[in-house]
């Protein structure tokens, strides 16, 4: 079972606050638009950092982010 963060591109505005607050899956682009750390490009959340994903859902000041579990 794994979780994966997902982000709606056509809510986020960029400027990487989801990045701040969970630096284990994400940076930011050029641009402030979160991006993964990894090269597979995978948003997967280990468990270990799940509180911090939540933190950035909540804080996320455009609602775009959310969890996915499977
Ligand atoms: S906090 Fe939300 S709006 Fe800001 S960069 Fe992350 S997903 Fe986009």
């Amino acid at each position: 079972m794994g979780t994966t963060l997902l982000i709606d591109w056509t809510r986020c505005e960029g400027r990487g606050l989801c990045a701040e607050l969970l630096p284990e899956v994400l940076t930011t682009d050029d641009w402030g638009y979160p991006l993964s750390i990894r090269e597979d490009r995978s948003l997967e959340v280990p468990p270990r950092a799940r509180r911090y994903a939540e933190e950035a859902i909540r804080e996320c000041p455009r609602l775009a982010l959310r969890l996915l579990d499977s």
